[in-house]
C-alpha cells in the first residue's frame, strides 16, 4: 500500500477534547436517511467537520440512463477548510463509491481498514486521484486516533462484507456511537465477531447518541448467520451435476464468494469470476488477504476454454439486474465471455434493495425465458441472508450502549419509524428517538436537544464517466425521447430579404412520416407561421425558435396527445 500512512503518529496527538457550556455538536445527514444508499454524515463543531462515509446512490429504472446517485456536497464544500478527515465505516459502495467525486471538491485525509482501503484505492486510482489522496490505515487493536478534535474508537461489527467497524466518537457535546450497516454474526466465514466487550467499554460512563442501521426492523428475530449459505450452495450445486451453474452476488460479498468456491471445489468445479466488478474484487481481497483459496481454485478468462461448462462455476456480476451488467448482458446473449446454456442453473443470492426490484424480476423473467432454472429467495431459503440486523440485533444493539437518543439511519422512512417504535418498546422514551430526514441538521448541546435548519439537498446524477452532474432538464428530455420520440424543425432563411426558404421536418421515435404525411405537413404549417408572425419583430433566432417550439408541442398534443421533444434550428443562406 503505496500511499498508506500508518495511524499511530495520529493516536492522542491531541488532549481530550473537555465538554464545557456552549460547546454543541450538529450532526446532518447529507445522505444515507430517506434512501437507503449515498451515506454521508456530518459531525461538526465550532471549529471542526468530520465526515462518516462518502456513497453513492442507485437510482429507480425510470431515470433514464442515469447510472448513479452521490450525496449533495453543497454544504461540505461551503465549508472545505474545517473538513479534518472521512471516517469509512466498511466498503460496500453506498458508503465509498461517491469519495472521488467528494475528493474533486474537497481535500481531506480518508480513515478506513485494510480491506475498505484496498476498495477506496482501487476506485480512486481508475479516476487517477490515488496519488493526491492521503489515506489512513486504521487498526482497531490500536484503540483510539483522533481526527480534529474528535476521538475515534473502533470497534469490529459484522456485515455482509469484512471488516466492517462501528465507531465511538467522543466530541465536545459528549459520546456518540455511529454503527451504520451491521449484524451480529457469532460465526462469521470471514474477519471477526461484532467486539461486544469493547462496545460495552466504550459505552461506559454514558452515551450522549446512537445513531443505527435501522434497514432490518422490520424482520423479526435475529439475522442468520452468513455461515448457513454454504449448505444452500451444496444443495443447489450438487444437484446440478453437469449442468452450466452461475451463481450471482453482490460484487463485495467476499465471504460470499468464498462459499461459493469452497462448495464448488468440492463438486470438482473451479470458479471463474465474470464482470470486471466481481473480478477486481476478488483480486482485492487476496490481495490484502481477506480471501484465500486453495490453489487452481480460481480461473482466469484466458484458461477459461480449457474447461467444460459442467467443471467450472460462474461467479456473475449482476445480482440487482444493474443494466449493462455481466448477468443482464448473458441474459441478452450479449456477454462474450459466457454462453447461457439451456437448463442452465441460475442462483441469485442477494436480495434487491428497495427501489430495484423490477429490474431483478426482469432479470429473472428473461434468463426464465432462455430456459434457465433460476432460484432467488423468495422460492428457495437461505439463499440470502442479510447482512442488515433484524429487531433482536437492534434491540441488543441499543441495551449494549444504551444513549439518551437514537437516530436510524441507512433505511427509508418505513425503516427508520418501525426502527423508532422498537427501540420505544424497549422502555426508551419515544421523544428520545429522532427520525430526520436527509439535510435535517440535529444539535446536541448541554446534555439535549434540538432540532437545526434543513439544508438544502439535491439529486446528483452520474451518467457514465461524466464529473458533473445530470440535471433535471436532461432528465426531462431523456424522458420526452424516451416516451414520445423527437422532431427536428430546420428553418432555412434568406439572408438578403429575411424570408423563409424552407422548412424541414425529421422525426425519430415519433410517427412513421409515411402513414402521417397529413400531421407533419400541418405540424410545418404552424412552424412556418409561428416564424413568420416573429421576423418581422426582428431577428431574436433563440426566442424565435422557443416559440417555434412551443407552438409545435401545443399543436401536436392537441392533435394527438403527445409529447415529443422538439428542436429546431434556424439555418441562413
Ligand atoms: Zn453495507
Amino acid at each position: 500500500m503505496k500511499f498508506l500512512q500508518n495511524n499511530r503518529e495520529h493516536l492522542n496527538t491531541k488532549p481530550p477534547v473537555i465538554a464545557s457550556l456552549g460547546d454543541s455538536l450538529k450532526i446532518i445527514p447529507l445522505g444515507g436517511t430517506t434512501d437507503v444508499t449515498k451515506n454521508l454524515y456530518v459531525y461538526e463543531t465550532k471549529d471542526d467537520i468530520l465526515v462518516v462515509d462518502c456513497g453513492i446512490g442507485y437510482p429507480s429504472s425510470e431515470i433514464l440512463g442515469v447510472d448513479i446517485l452521490i450525496p449533495d456536497t453543497s454544504y461540505l464544500i461551503k465549508k472545505k477548510e474545517k473538513i479534518r478527515g472521512i471516517l469509512i465505516t466498511h466498503g460496500h459502495e453506498d458508503h465509498i463509491g461517491a469519495l472521488s467525486y467528494l475528493l474533486d471538491q474537497v481535500s481531506a485525509p480518508i480513515y478506513a481498514t485494510k480491506l475498505v482501503l484496498g476498495f477506496i484505492e482501487s476506485r480512486l486510482e481508475e479516476r487517477n486521484m490515488l496519488k493526491s489522496a492521503r489515506l489512513f490505515l486504521i487498526e482497531p487493536h490500536l484503540g483510539s486516533f483522533n481526527i480534529g478534535e474528535f476521538t475515534i474508537t473502533p470497534f469490529y461489527v459484522n456485515h455482509s462484507i469484512p471488516d466492517s467497524l462501528g465507531y465511538c466518537i467522543q466530541t465536545r457535546a459528549g459520546k456518540i456511537f455511529h454503527v451504520a450497516d451491521f449484524k451480529f454474526d457469532f460465526s462469521p466465514v470471514i474477519g471477526h465477531v461484532f467486539d461486544i466487550a469493547r462496545a460495552s467499554q466504550l459505552a461506559k460512563g454514558g452515551v450522549l447518541a446512537l445513531l443505527s442501521d435501522c434497514l432490518g426492523s422490520n424482520s423479526p428475530g435475529f439475522t442468520t448467520s452468513e455461515s448457513e449459505i454454504e449448505a444452500t450452495f451444496d444443495t443447489l450445486i450438487g444437484k446440478a451435476k453437469g449442468k452450466q451453474v452461475l451463481i450471482t452476488t453482490i460484487s463485495s460479498n467476499i465471504s460470499r464468494m468464498y462459499q461459493a468456491i469452497i462448495v464448488a471445489r468440492k463438486y470438482g468445479r473451479r470458479v471463474v469470476p465474470i464482470g470486471k466488478s466481481i473480478a477486481k474484487n476478488i483480486e482485492i481481497a487476496q490481495r490484502t488477504g481477506y480471501l484465500s483459496v486453495p490453489e487452481g481454485s480460481l480461473i482466469l478468462d484466458d484458461q477459461k476454454r480449457k474447461f467444460r461448462d459442467s467443471e467450472v462455476l460462474y461467479l456473475i456480476a449482476g445480482a440487482y439486474g444493474q443494466p449493462g451488467s455481466a448477468l443482464v448482458k448473458a441474459a441478452s446473449d450479449a456477454n462474450r465471455y459466457i454462453k447461457l446454456q439451456k437448463g442452465a442453473v441460475v442462483i441469485f443470492s442477494a436480495d434487491p434493495i428497495p427501489g430495484i426490484f423490477d429490474q431483478v424480476d426482469n432479470l429473472i423473467n428473461k434468463l426464465i425465458i432462455k430456459g434457465a432454472d433460476v432460484y432467488y429467495s423468495e422460492i428457495q431459503d437461505n439463499l440470502h441472508v442479510s447482512g442488515h440486523g433484524s429487531q433482536g440485533d437492534l434491540q441488543l444493539l441499543a441495551s449494549i450502549v444504551h444513549p439518551k437518543y437514537f437516530i436510524p439511519i441507512g433505511g427509508t422512512p418505513k425503516h427508520m419509524r418501525s426502527y423508532a417504535e422498537l427501540i420505544a418498546k424497549m422502555g426508551f422514551p419515544r421523544e428520545n428517538i429522532l427520525e430526520l430526514l436527509e439535510g435535517q441538521e440535529i444539535i446536541f448541546k448541554q446534555g439535549s436537544v434540538t432540532l437545526g435548519e434543513k439544508v438544502p439537498t439535491n439529486e446528483i446524477y452520474i451518467d457514465g464517466l461524466q464529473v458533473g452532474g445530470i440535471g433535471p432538464a436532461i432528465l426531462r428530455d431523456r424522458q420526452m425521447l424516451a416516451n414520445d420520440g423527437l422532431i427536428a424543425l430546420f428553418v432555412t432563411i434568406s439572408k438578403a430579404n429575411n424570408s423563409l426558404s424552407d422548412i424541414k421536418i425529421i422525426t425519430r421515435g415519433f410517427v412513421y412520416p409515411e402513414e402521417s404525411r397529413e400531421l407533419l405537413d400541418k405540424t410545418t404549417k404552424i412552424a412556418k407561421d409561428t416564424f413568420t408572425r416573429h421576423i418581422g419583430k426582428g431577428k431574436d433566432y433563440p426566442f424565435m425558435k422557443s416559440q417555434i417550439e412551443k407552438a409545435v408541442l401545443e399543436f401536436l398534443y392537441g392533435e394527438i396527445e403527445r409529447r415529443p421533444l422538439i428542436v429546431s434550428e434556424i439555418i441562413e443562406i
